[in-house]
């Protein structure tokens, strides 16, 4: 969800396009009432498997690398470098496993499923699953891996946050993640997959993963945030601009109206964000063009939260009519129209012969843990539980993957 490595993109070298990086951050963006808190009220006495996401591709004839050395379709192994194609024909998809240039097997299915006795490697990079599953959705291809969720987790970390950071914001964020994978897993059970390994989720590496990304998985193991007795929705974003933002206005569902989504007073201290503060420029007219106004000449925040920060925006036209938005609304259009608005969270805005150059505030959501505050707290000796605690109001630390 957070910035961090972000920067670097996925590296996996697969043939086809990657898209669909939305720039929405969140546990769910399609938040239904209730449904995030739902898991069971009860401690997991085995560590939960989650299936992740690892690739969506827009074209069908492609190639989703080699699985593995050793790996198993049926049962019957098959050694070996192995590449996976797909093509589809009319409704059927047809895969065809291959070593070099002979086809091993070709088989007509919804998915194909693969095993192995070892880690697989998926277009260049090993990642510690042992299962791919791989189907056509709609116009793309997806390819699902399953994980141990501890053994997950390490690879959330190592994308989401810089290899010089505090041990303790490993640990804080390890929690926030471990939790915010479990909700996901509840909301999204019985799917193909739990979560996407993007920023749409949460950022997720295969590869080698720095200790101290392992370290701070398992000095935390099985542990997760909690509220009445359910497992919190721990959204978490890179850089809140120093004024957190709470759930319930930013995802709109009234079981997000709860303490621990809500935020703090305290200013958050996250000013080593280049995103903390960044301008953007965007054509007044186009802008108007999409929320019905004529040439856009200002945008200023009129309503926000009780920390400061920008929950309705308004946008007024050289004709003085005026067009409120959300946020997230706001960000949206902006970034539609080729801005680079890291949040909606506009500070001012300025108008010169038809453009305007805004002035926001953070990256990403804003709601939750801040990796760039966590950061900042950790290095001046604040413990992981605090940073939590900060993040968090209210919230528990639980053992055992539940309350
Ligand atoms: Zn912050």
């Amino acid at each position: 969800m957070g910035e961090g490595f972000l920067s670097r993109r996925h590296t996996l070298g697969f043939v086809g396009r990657l898209v669909g990086l939305v720039v929405l951050w969140g546990c769910t963006q399609s938040t239904k009432p209730q449904e995030s808190f739902n898991l069971p009220n009860r401690s997991l006495t085995t560590e939960p498997e989650i299936q992740v996401r690892l690739l969506d591709l827009a074209e069908f004839n492609c190639n989703v690398g080699a699985p593995s050395t050793i790996t198993r379709l049926k049962g019957k192994p098959y050694a070996g470098e192995l590449t996976v194609s797909c093509s589809q024909k009319g409704t059927q998809t047809n895969w065809v496993l291959r070593r070099g240039a002979t086809v091993l097997v070709e088989q007509q299915s919804d998915v194909f499923q693969l095993t192995s006795s070892e880690s697989m490697t998926v277009n260049t990079e090993i990642f510690p699953t042992t299962s791919l599953s791989m189907r056509i959705e709609g116009d793309r291809l997806e390819v699902v891996g399953t994980f141990d969720l501890e053994t997950y987790l390490p690879g959330v970390l190592q994308r989401e946050l810089y290899p010089n950071w505090h041990p303790n914001t490993y640990r804080a964020l390890a929690v926030a993640a471990r939790s915010f994978s479990l909700v996901k897993m509840q909301d999204r059970r019985g799917k193909f997959w739990h979560v996407r390994a993007s920023p749409s989720d949460q950022a997720f590496a295969g590869g080698e993963v720095r200790p101290i990304a392992l370290d701070a998985v398992k000095s935390t193991r099985g542990q997760v945030l909690t509220w009445n007795n359910h497992i919190l929705c721990t959204y978490y974003s890179s850089c809140c601009g120093g004024r957190p933002a709470r759930a319930s206005d930013t995802f709109a569902a009234t079981s997000n109206a709860i303490a621990p989504l809500s935020g703090q007073g305290r200013p958050c201290p996250c000013q080593a964000s280049k995103r903390y503060r960044w301008t953007t420029e965007v054509s007044g007219r186009l802008l108007g063009n999409r929320v019905g106004l004529q040439t856009v000449r200002s945008i200023k925040p009129i309503r926000t939260n009780p920390w400061g920060r920008a929950i309705k925006l308004q946008l007024q036209d050289v004709k003085g009519a005026t067009a409120d938005l959300t946020p997230e609304a706001l960000r949206g259009h902006i970034t539609a129209l080729g801005g680079k608005a890291f949040s909606g969270w506009i500070l001012k805005s300025e108008s010169r012969r038809g453009v305007l150059t805004l002035d926001g505030a953070g990256f990403g959501h804003g709601v939750g843990l801040c990796q760039f505050g966590a950061e900042a707290r950790a290095s001046k000796g604040v413990s992981w539980r605090e940073i939590l605690a900060l993040s968090y109001p209210g919230a528990k630390i639980s053992p055992n993957w539940g309350p």
